[in-house]
């Protein structure tokens, strides 16, 4: 995070139902609008969650036990909208997928296509034209979770045809978690469910107080006023700018890990993040230990059937060239004496 979003997270929350709260959500929603690239009649909600909510919050709002769902499943992030459809009862099929494995869209469509932009749990970033183009032939609805693209990577909403866009403060954004977001395009607007099963995460509610600037329930205050500062700063400076940055972190440290027994786990890699497995058949998860015991540098461990092999570093948020030059040197160091 940066400085200035420490210091607005460190400071006094102020009450919230005054028409100078409204100003700040009413701001947010306009940038956040524009900086993805959302056609015009576009809203966003900000709900007070981790970024799962907004998942399950786009898919409940927009399908119901009558609908069907097509779901890209290349890692835990696509398994998650899949358990959200089992959960609620949604016919869905399963595109399952490994690592680079290019995806196998189907002759027939569904009601909406379900997929993670950049499948986080991998490191993989699927082609959100293609995914685009392809609901458009079908006549498919498009949602898209950005949770791990947005401000790192490429993203437009209108140019890829994306209804749904689901976001979160605590990723590339690089706010406190807590605060998650959906951004619902014209056509999204206007084939939202009359009756959603849930109370809390039922749109309605947040978009007729959204018009005036206030949530329905007790927003996450200090995380809105530091997206404010962020976002205005981002439109100051232009997405592309971060973008650019992202890109050259990831550059810097994809060349600097050449020659040591390290590959990309999957491809395309975004500019978020490197995912990476070893190939000298040592223990990813010996590796995160070992760095943050000798260099108290804190590497992301992966979950689950990766847990082994793969292991994560983020371009994301404030992150910088000397910290990634410190972090090359330590896995140098390891290599050179892995016990
Ligand atoms: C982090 C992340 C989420 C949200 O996970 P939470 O733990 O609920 O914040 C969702 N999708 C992707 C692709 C992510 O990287």
């Amino acid at each position: 995070m940066s400085e200035d979003t420490r210091q607005i997270l460190g400071a006094q929350t102020p009450y919230f139902r005054t028409p100078e709260f409204s100003q700040v959500v009413l701001e947010c929603e306009r940038l956040l609008v524009a900086l993805v690239g959302a056609p015009s009649g576009s809203r966003a909600v900000f709900l007070t969650a981790s970024g799962t909510a907004a998942m399950e919050a786009g898919v409940i709002n927009l399908l119901g036990s009558t609908d069907s769902a097509l779901v890209v499943n290349g890692g835990s992030f696509g398994q998650r909208f899949c358990d959200i459809c089992r959960c609620h009862g949604i016919p869905h099929r399963e595109l399952r997928l490994s690592g680079s494995d290019p995806v196998p869209y189907p002759g027939t469509g569904a009601r909406a296509l379900l997929l993670n932009g950049h499948e986080t749990s991998t490191g993989r970033c699927y082609d959100l034209d293609e995914s685009g183009a392809y609901c458009r032939r079908h006549g498919m609805l498009h949602l898209v979770d950005a949770i791990s693209l947005f401000v790192t990577d490429e993203l437009n909403m209108a140019s890829q045809a994306i209804d749904v866009l689901v976001l979160s403060s605590h990723k590339g954004l690089a706010l406190a978690p807590g605060l998650a977001m959906v951004v619902l395009a014209p056509t999204a607007l206007a084939v939202l469910k009359e009756r959603v099963p849930s109370f809390y995460l039922d749109f309605h509610p947040y978009l007729n107080d959204g018009i005036r600037g206030q949530t329905p329930f007790t927003p996450a205050v200090g995380i809105l006023l530091a997206l404010l500062q962020r976002l205005r700063q981002i439109h100051a400076e232009g997405v592309s700018v971060h973008i650019d940055k992202a890109r050259a972190l990831a550059a810097h440290f994809r060349a600097g890990i050449r020659g040591l027994p390290l590959r990309l786990h999957a491809s395309p890699a975004p500019n978020a993040m490197t995912a990476l497995e070893r190939t000298d058949g040592g223990d990813a998860r010996d590796l995160v230990v070992a760095l943050k015991q000798r260099h108290g540098l804190v590497l992301t461990p992966n979950g689950g059937a990766l847990a082994a092999r793969v292991f994560r570093v983020s371009h994301m948020g404030e992150q910088r060239h000397d910290r990634l030059a410190a972090l090359l040197v330590a896995l140098h160091a390891y290599f050179n004496n892995p016990r």
